[in-house]
């Protein structure tokens, strides 16, 4: 063994990527490659508990070990999120139970998504309207007259950070193993999730109807990680299901509710109103919606929330069946409009007392984070900037390409690229044909990197995570093309993508003749403002009927260069006169990218 002893690794119970990579004096782009092979997405900055560490340091060539930790220290996990922190702090008299926060965790294609759908078709009272045709993250079910909250969100961005930030939201983990596959890398990694977070673990057998499903392998192999079925003496339940058949639900909804009646799950719902952001979205009619889950306290129509980055005054709220709702209290899942930006998932809201403060929180709050914000986002642009100021001298790429006849030249090209000079090294993480898919942007957002297409497309997943992490995704056609944006960025010449803000949203009232063959719109701006220099879209039933200038903006019988939210204009287009009531105007600038 001695000759093995200046290779070990002593690791703590949990350290982050940078230090982990520190300590094999290894890069950390191989400690996250690493980690995305075993499924784990992490950051430079995130941390990653001893079992994941291990396995990175063994795949590195060493051997881990981990710290002694002296018998006073105290156990710290994971960091025990800010809504379980404000609820502790509650008096007891004030808190009541409430319904337990559900989340599905396991290895792919396990059945988080099928058993997510079963149960909800086979809990939520049907026929209601219309039944759930919204999904919006998140939804309840009634089980013996008691509700429980599902975060319905595998595979997604919510998911993702949830489970980086330690199952966040969540008091208790479905843990779902697929009969017939056993313990799989992402079941361990979610399991060490989970118990990081002091979240309690309920293993769901799924797939028991597969004549392959060898269940009592599979708590073996539970048991090894720590994970003995009550079967067997152990303290965790394992319920054995089918998603397909939809067998085994009750017991496993009769599982949650023992085990959320073990966990004194309870909040104050008079109490500081917070909670976690699920999921974030820019509706092209509404704005900013966000999907949140309660966690503490009441919140109404009318508050001001400060989720993340964003704010605003709550216009509407909905629950999960998508019915206007004006309050809402713990452990609900709710969708909100009002935000002036869309919040990332992960993030925890709380009500503040007006815009102004949120704003000054922010300002506050901006210092800080300046100094802490290491993990930088990607787009070519900013990453010059970057590479100018010396801050960064490596680009990172990953390359999507058709097939494998382009894929190969591309790379090949950039890798010349990289020797040809030598201020820039230019690193592909990862190389592959097929679209531009989610994992990929996961990639980019845990690397700091860019993600580049060549004659492929992106998934629909892929792009709302890129909007939400503010990831480039570069698309081209054109071999040389892509080189020479790469190349440029490099050499700090590559001209600012032009991107499109929304600045305003008017309702047409009433339409009138101004001249024989022309008319005019009477609005009301109902969002924001139009501005007479700016563009404007005239839509209807979801259709644009016309792009592009505003003739004429008047108030009263006034030309006016902008027009704010509430007041009523008269708006005439130069192309377009077929304005009908009821139909939406946006205005929009068009400026130079600026994503950070
Ligand atoms: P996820 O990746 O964990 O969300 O897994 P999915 O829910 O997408 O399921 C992966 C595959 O397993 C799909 O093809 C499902 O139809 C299948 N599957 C899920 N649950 C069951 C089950 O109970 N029985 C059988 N036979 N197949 C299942």
């Amino acid at each position: 063994m001695s000759d093995n002893d200046n290779k070990k690794i002593i690791l703590p119970y949990s350290i982050s990527v940078r230090e982990l990579a520190e300590k094999m004096d290894a890069s950390p782009i191989d400690v996250i490659k690493v980690l995305m092979a075993n499924g784990v997405m992490a950051s430079i900055n995130q941390t990653v508990d001893f079992d994941t560490a291990a396995v990175v340091v063994s795949e590195l060539g060493f051997e881990p070990e981990l710290l002694e930790i002296k018998e006073e220290e105290p156990e710290e996990v994971g960091e025990v999120p800010l809504w379980r922190r404000v609820i502790e702090d509650e008096e007891e008299e004030n808190l009541v139970p409430r319904p337990p926060v559900v989340t599905m965790l396991g290895h792919v294609d396990h059945g988080k998504t099928s058993l997510l759908d079963a149960i909800r078709h086979a809990n939520v009272a049907g026929g209601e309207e219309g039944g759930i045709t919204q999904h919006i993250g998140a939804y309840q079910v009634e089980h013996n007259n008691r509700k429980i909250t599902f975060l319905d969100t595998p595979g997604h961005a919510a998911f993702t950070s949830m489970r980086a930030r330690g199952a966040q939201g969540a008091d208790i983990v479905i843990l779902v193993v697929a009969a017939d596959d056993g313990v799989m890398p992402q079941t361990r990694e979610a399991a060490n999730h989970a118990k990081a977070a002091r979240v309690p673990i309920i293993v769901a057998l799924n797939k028991m109807d597969l004549p392959s499903a060898n269940p009592e392998l599979a708590k073996q192999q539970l048991s090894e990680i720590d994970l003995v079925s009550d079967e067997w003496d152990g303290d965790t339940i394992v319920v054995e299901v089918s998603a397909t058949k939809m067998d085994g639900l009750d017991d496993l909804m009769e599982a949650i509710l023992l085990v959320a009646d073990n966990q004194n799950i309870k909040a104050n719902p008079k109490g500081e109103v917070l909670g976690t952001v699920v999921e974030g979205e820019l509706d092209k009619f509404r704005g900013a919606m966000a999907t949140l889950l309660l966690q503490n306290g009441t919140l109404k129509v009318g508050d001001t929330i400060l989720a993340g980055q964003s704010y605003g005054r709550i216009k509407a709220m909905f629950d999960y069946r998508g019915n206007r709702i004006k309050k809402a209290g713990p452990s609900s899942p709710i969708v909100v409009m009002g935000l002036n930006d869309v919040p990332r998932a992960g993030d925890i809201f709380k009500v503040v007392e007006s815009e102004k403060q949120a704003r000054a929180i922010l300002s506050d709050a901006e210092g800080e984070q300046e100094a802490q914000e290491t993990v930088q986002r990607a787009t070519l642009e900013d990453l010059f900037e970057r590479l100018q100021a010396g801050e960064e001298q490596e680009l990172r790429l990953i390359v999507k390409a058709d097939v494998q006849g382009s894929l190969e030249p591309i790379v090949n090209s950039l890798k010349e690229l990289g020797e040809k000079q030598s201020e820039v090294s230019i690193s592909i993480l990862h190389q592959e044909t097929g679209n531009i898919t989610e994992s990929d942007v996961m990639l980019a957002t845990a690397s700091d990197a860019i993600v580049i297409g060549f004659a492929v497309d992106a998934d629909n997943a892929a792009e709302r995570l890129a909007e939400v992490e503010g990831i480039s995704l570069r698309k081209y056609t054109i071999i040389y093309r892509l080189i020479e944006d790469i190349e440029k960025a490099i050499m700090g010449m590559l001209e600012p993508e032009m991107v499109e803000q929304t600045i305003g949203r008017a309702k047409v009232l009433a339409t009138f003749k101004v001249s024989r063959f022309k008319m005019a719109a009477g609005c009301r701006v109902i969002e924001g403002e139009l501005r007479r220099n700016a563009r404007i879209r005239v839509i209807r039933n979801d259709k644009v009927l016309y792009d592009g200038n505003i003739g004429s903006l008047k108030r009263e019988k006034d030309d006016v260069r902008e027009v704010r939210e509430g007041f009523e204009c008269g708006v005439a287009l130069r192309q377009f006169h077929e304005f009908r009531e009821g139909d939406l105007l946006e205005c929009y600038t068009v400026e130079e990218e600026k994503i950070l």
